[in-house]
């Protein structure tokens, strides 16, 4: 038996205490119990379950906050108000805290009291993984990717190199690989690795046609976000603080992050605070690379006749501020964009993300979810679907494919690549690499 089965309890509250500054303190302080949580939360609204109410789903960290840490700790204790947190309050909890929370944050939207509630489910996250009590479903990916590579990126830096070269010769693009000096420096997500290998030739596409020097890095590469979403901090910063060490072993100017949400926000938002200081570098998605250069006149795409719609990712876009950077692609294009009811920052989740698509239980409840997107995405008539972030794309694969829909999935970054038009010799010399060094990691503007 592993320590963590042994003690759980004291793990899961050594790991709550500790994470409780005085930002989830106020936090949970200034909760009025209005209820509104509940209205913006998926689970809630297709259940009427009032188990779903957002901040009921914090509980267990609530409760070790007023019975051991808050000003009226010794009268909670006392009067019993806050009971003693217990291996099976905890077990009983994590349908809550994992199958039930995706973790998009659109209750911290309508909070207010500015409660960020989905913040307080990552830290509620970090106390269950520390307790050993994540559902096996993450225990497992995350012990095989560790077991398939002897590290926790799940594929070597060799791999990943034969991989890119795999992909550079099957798609006919050039693969820059762990060049010493790189203004832009890509990364890549687990879910393009396993299922959608044609985006790494996109981005590389994309970027040799941009022109300024870029490079992958074998020692810094995988842009994951399942140990965040088990609630593995440390394995996190493991993985986040690789990628920093390796952009700035190369004299990177700007980071791209793949269509990945979770990855996307994490370094963008945490990646300083990990590295403890900030990024000599900007934190940008790929659309919002793709959008500077098309606004700057250094991509341009062919007219495709389409109808369509945009999903947008709740990391990219509510939780990431990289809302208007797809539009302005989807506009050059010439696509007729028929928003969803919600588009843009207040958007539903595809019904996947917080890692739910692992949870193999979890797929009534998920069913559930992705049905308002369903709703939704028939209402708006459109024949295709694009987004930005791989998760949601296979969401939205697997989902449309139970609804039987008839429509088309697609990425927005492969849109583009597929769609670029080859510069003339005479507009070679010519060519300005949008690369705007930015401070500290502010969102990038984009034309509206
Ligand atoms: S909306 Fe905010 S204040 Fe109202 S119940 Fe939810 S967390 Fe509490
Ligand atoms: S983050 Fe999203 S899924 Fe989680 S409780 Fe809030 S609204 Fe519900």
């Amino acid at each position: 038996m592993s320590t963590a089965q042994a003690d759980p309890v004291a793990k899961a509250m050594r790991s709550f205490i500790g994470d409780i500054g005085p930002t989830i303190a106020l936090a949970l302080e200034s909760c009025m119990h209005c209820g509104q949580c509940a209205e913006a939360c998926q689970y809630y609204v297709q259940t009427g379950d009032a188990r779903y109410t957002p901040i009921h789903k914090i509980e267990p960290l609530k409760q070790v906050y007023h019975r051991e840490v808050g000003p009226f700790a010794f009268a909670y204790k006392f009067f019993g108000m806050a009971p003693k947190l217990t291996t099976e309050k905890l077990t009983e909890w994590q349908d809550l805290i994992y199958d039930s929370c995706n973790m998009c944050g659109r209750c911290s939207l309508i909070c207010p009291m500015g409660i960020d509630i989905a913040d307080l489910v990552e830290q509620t996250r970090h106390g269950m993984y520390e307790a050993g009590l994540a559902p096996a479903d993450f225990l497992g990916v995350l012990a095989e990717k560790e077991h398939a590579s002897g590290s926790p990126f799940g594929l070597t830096s060799t791999q990943f190199q034969d991989l890119l070269h795999d992909i550079g010769r099957k798609y006919g693009v050039v693969m820059h690989v762990d060049e010493r000096q790189a203004d832009i420096v890509p990364t890549v997500s687990s879910i393009d690795v396993k299922t959608y290998p044609g985006s790494m030739a996109a981005i590389a596409k994309i970027l040799n046609h941009i022109g300024a020097p870029w490079s992958f890095r074998t020692d810094g590469f995988d842009a994951d976000n399942v140990s965040l979403t088990a609630g593995d901090r440390a394995g996190q910063n493991v993985i986040t603080q690789s990628i920093v060490k390796a952009a700035i072993a190369c004299g990177a100017k700007t980071l791209v992050m793949p269509e990945c949400g979770h990855s996307f926000t994490e370094m963008r938002w945490e990646a300083a605070n990990t590295y403890g200081k900030d990024l000599p570098f900007r934190v940008v998605q790929i659309t919002e690379l793709i959008a500077e250069n098309i606004s700057s006149g250094n991509i341009r795409v062919n007219q495709i006749t389409q109808n369509a719609t945009y999903h947008d990712a709740c990391q990219l876009s509510r939780r990431g501020g990289a809302t208007a950077a797809p539009r302005v692609i989807l506009a050059a294009l010439g696509v007729t964009l028929h928003e969803m009811e919600d588009a843009g920052d207040a958007n539903w989740c595809c019904g996947g993300g917080g890692g739910t698509a692992l949870i193999k239980r979890a797929q009534p409840l998920r069913d559930k979810a992705f049905a308002i997107k369903q709703k939704q995405v028939e209402a708006t008539g459109a024949d295709v679907i694009y987004t930005s972030c791989s998760g949601c794309r296979q969401t939205l694969d697997h989902g449309g494919k139970s609804a039987g829909w008839n429509k088309t999935v697609g990425s927005l970054l492969e849109l583009v690549a597929d769609n670029l038009i080859p510069r003339a010799r005479s507009d070679l010399s010519e060519i300005k690499p949008q690369i705007i060094p930015m401070p500290g990691n502010a969102p990038m503007p984009v034309a509206e």
